[in-house]
């Protein structure tokens, strides 16, 4: 059976679920169509940091800008997909003390809450801090669940109308007289075709072989990171290293556990890289200069992700981490496919902000005037953690980055 719908979204990660969410608010008829359950991809697999934009502050201020919007909107709007932690940039003995001050005059800036706590009155705040604490900036970070975040903003879109299909890979783009006119599916309800006005690749990682099957370039630059988790309570604010980023610099606090990362390896496949045992014990080591307990935990759990990096990005960033990662919106039609647009790179953290982008874009086209309620309106659940974890089932959005919190 064929169906059709206006716009279809191909990728059910943060990007694309927040596309489907503000399409069907604002009246679109939307079809996503996610490979595995919903946040299978890199949401699922991603640190958590609800960055206030204090790590971007010193050297990307429209970065720090755009993340500090989005957390005081997700802080709003989200609930119990976040939790509202705090975060401390922590300067050690030996760590650059002019790092520190661009950091802190960075964030001053960009608007950035930031206030300055001697080691002594930081190491009251966190016990555990390590004896090497000099001062540390405190900044409003916090935690995202990913999984129930995406699974929230798939049950508003459905509210508003769409169809969320998780378990329903694309298998080829369907094109006609220089156009994406939709998409044969598979999975278990057998091979389909869905026809649209516009389709969106909101496939992350995996954007480049998508946008290959229309005969487009968009080419990718994926790079691993490890988390690792371990069982650590008590643990209050995000703790990121005061240096510039580099591996093993942030401990993201998870109830009864910490969430240990990452790295920076640049991969070919997305679906298949090394995963090394030491990239893990490289972590404990790292992330305990701040918190020398660390050291004594057990671990619970590690896993990688792949960041969606756009590679002429990549390529003009050469190999400075201290650049921050923004997204590309890509209208196709600039490279003669009409009604096909592919969206890559950014943070969950701005997520919302990468689905407006695309919302505009293509609202323009299919004569929409509706204006972006995303930033306004609470996502079903915020505040009831269980509703929000029975749709984490439903959805099948269950991830390594939340398993401890969800309990799916
Ligand atoms: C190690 C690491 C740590 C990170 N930490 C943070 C952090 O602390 N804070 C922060 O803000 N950001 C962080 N990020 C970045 C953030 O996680 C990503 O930018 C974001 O999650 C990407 O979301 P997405 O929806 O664009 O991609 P994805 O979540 O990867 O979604 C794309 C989806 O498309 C699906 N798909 C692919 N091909 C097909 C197909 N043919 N048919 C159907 N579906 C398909 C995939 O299965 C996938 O689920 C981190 C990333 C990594 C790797």
């Amino acid at each position: 059976m064929n169906r059709a719908t206006d716009v279809l979204v191909i990728g059910g990660g943060a990007t694309g679920t927040g596309i489907a969410r503000d399409l069907a608010l604002r009246g679109v008829d939307v079809t996503l169509c996610e490979r595995g359950g919903l946040a299978a991809g890199t949401t699922g697999r991603s640190h958590g940091v609800l960055h206030s934009g204090a790590r971007y502050a010193d050297f990307d201020p429209d970065g720090a800008r755009e993340c500090i919007a989005e957390n005081r909107i997700l802080k709003d709007i989200a609930g119990a997909c976040i939790d509202d932690t705090g975060g401390l940039f922590v300067q050690l003995d030996g760590d650059d003390p002019d790092y520190f001050d661009e950091k802190l005059a960075g964030c001053r800036e960009q608007g950035i809450d930031a206030t300055v706590l001697s080691g002594a009155d930081a190491r009251e705040a966190v016990p555990e801090l390590s004896e090497r604490t000099e001062r540390v900036i405190r900044v409003p970070d916090g935690v995202i669940y990913p999984s129930r975040l995406v699974a929230a903003t798939a049950a508003s879109a459905r509210e508003h109308g769409a169809r969320i299909l998780p378990d329903t890979p694309v298998t080829d783009l369907l094109c006609e007289d220089g156009a994406v006119v939709g998409a044969r599916i598979g999975g278990d309800g057998g091979e389909e075709e869905i026809y649209a006005d516009h389709v969106v690749n909101a496939a992350g990682a995996w954007a480049e072989e998508l946008a290959a099957q229309a005969g487009v370039e968009v080419t990718m630059r994926p790079i691993s990171g490890v988390m690792v988790a371990v069982d650590h309570a008590g643990i209050e604010p995000v703790l990121n290293r005061c240096r510039p980023p580099s591996d093993g610099d942030i401990v993201v606090p998870h109830g009864s556990q910490a969430v240990l990362g990452t790295t920076s390896v640049e991969v070919d496949d997305p679906d298949d890289y090394d995963t090394d045992r030491e990239e893990i014990d490289r972590m404990v080591s790292e992330c305990a200069a701040m918190v020398p307990a660390l050291e004594e935990d057990e671990i619970s759990r590690a896993y990688w992700g792949v960041r969606p990096l756009y590679a002429p990005d990549e390529a003009e960033r050469g190999e400075s981490r201290s650049i921050s990662r923004g997204f590309f919106l890509l209208d196709h039609s600039r490279d003669g496919v009409d009604g096909f647009t592919s969206i890559v790179g950014g943070k969950l953290t701005t997520h919302r902000r990468m689905a407006e982008a695309v919302t505009d874009q293509i609202a323009d086209e299919l004569g929409v005037s509706g204006a972006c309620r995303t930033d306004e309106e609470r996502l079903p659940g915020h505040d009831d953690p269980e509703k929000l974890d029975a749709l984490v089932v439903e959805f099948g959005a269950d991830s390594p980055a939340d398993r401890d919190v969800t309990g799916a």
